[in-house]
């Protein structure tokens, strides 16, 4: 069933990058239509305390959060649908982005819809997230200060977030499932100079041990010889790598091996003309609130440019000059 109307602005996610660029849409006048997912709010939804976003200098809940930049958008004329996205067509103009049996037809999209951490796929990881399991070192580590922390994994991201726990933990354990690594050696070197960082390889995490008050340690066993072991610690930070939710534009949008979205740098333009990425969807390295929220702004700046551009001069909007957007 398709709507009679074709939108100048869909945003596809509800997490910073999403909603911040719906303000920024909103604000110059474009209604866009965020269709933010059932799972609104993204990573944050299970993030404890904030304590990094600036602006909040006690810190503030990151549900919390995510609703005020939520109801910030909506002040200013954003309209949304709770619902996930099934299926987009960018292949022509106006592009179509399906939910359930409706057909959103629109002149610009926004895709946002972020990056989701991997997870070790245990019962008892999922019942203590946000009490002792976390997935951002950056986000949670000062809470483990003087404490005990098992970090999961043997890639960058793992020799990253257990030297940065160093700053808080007296100890920092890092498991890996193989006697190999793939952290590039700097990154492997850092850590093992580490006085505060133990390894322990050939481990694979069985379960986290805990309950209501948290995470009490970890049990392993050694692949080698069979055996379970416990490692009693208050902190587990899996850090087995992210996946970025880009299954419904693979075919139609430029990406990386990892599935990342690829974007021109210095903006937030993808391979279609008209198309933006912001957020997790297109960088792997920084993955922070703040700085997906400002690309979720340059991606609506972006947007704005192009629907001047195209009003301006019909069918040539990707190749039009720039020019200055409305409203910073
Ligand atoms: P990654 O390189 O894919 O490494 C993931 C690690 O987790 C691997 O050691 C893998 O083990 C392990 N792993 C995966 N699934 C697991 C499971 N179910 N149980 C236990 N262990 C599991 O991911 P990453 O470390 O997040 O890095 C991703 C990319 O970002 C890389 O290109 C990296 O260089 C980059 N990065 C760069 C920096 C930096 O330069 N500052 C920081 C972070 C990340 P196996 O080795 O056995 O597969």
């Amino acid at each position: 069933m398709a709507t009679d109307e074709i939108r100048q602005v869909i945003v596809i996610g509800g997490g910073p990058a999403g909603y911040t660029a719906a303000l920024y849409a909103a604000r110059a006048n474009l209604r866009p239509l965020v269709i933010e997912g059932f799972a609104w709010g993204g990573q944050l939804m299970i993030t404890s305390d904030v304590e990094n976003y600036p602006g909040y200098p006690e810190g503030i809940m990151g549900p919390e959060m995510m609703r005020d930049f939520r109801s910030q958008a909506e002040r200013f004329g954003a309209e949304f649908v709770t619902d996930d996205v099934a299926r987009v067509d960018f292949s022509s103009h106006p592009f179509r982005v399906y939910v359930d049996d409706a057909e959103h037809r629109t002149e610009t999209v926004i895709v946002a819809t972020g990056a989701n951490a991997r997870q070790l796929g245990l019962p008892s990881e999922q019942q203590l997230q946000g009490r002792g399991v976390s997935y951002c070192a950056v986000c949670d580590a000062s809470f483990f200060r003087e404490k005990v922390v098992v970090v999961v994994g043997g890639g960058d991201s793992a020799m990253e977030e257990a030297t940065f726990l160093t700053k808080f933990a007296s100890r920092v354990i890092i498991l890996h499932r193989r006697d190999e690594f793939r952290a590039s050696p700097i990154m492997l070197d850092r850590a093992r100079a580490s006085e505060k960082i133990e390894f322990v390889t050939n481990a694979v995490v069985e379960e986290v041990l805990g309950g209501a008050s948290g995470v009490t340690g970890v049990r392993y066993q050694d692949v080698r010889t069979g055996e379970t072991h416990e490692v009693d610690a208050q902190g587990l930070f899996v850090a087995i790598g992210h996946d970025p939710s880009t299954k419904l534009f693979l075919d139609q949008l430029d990406h990386d091996d990892a599935g990342y979205l690829v974007t021109r740098p210095g903006s937030t333009e993808t391979n279609v003309a008209g198309v933006f990425a912001a957020g997790d969807v297109q960088d792997h390295v920084y993955r922070q609130a703040v700085t997906a929220a400002g690309s979720g702004c340059m991606a609506a700046l972006d947007a704005e440019r192009f629907l001047a551009a195209r009003e301006g001069h019909p069918g040539t909007a990707s190749t039009a000059p720039r020019s200055e957007p409305a409203e910073v």
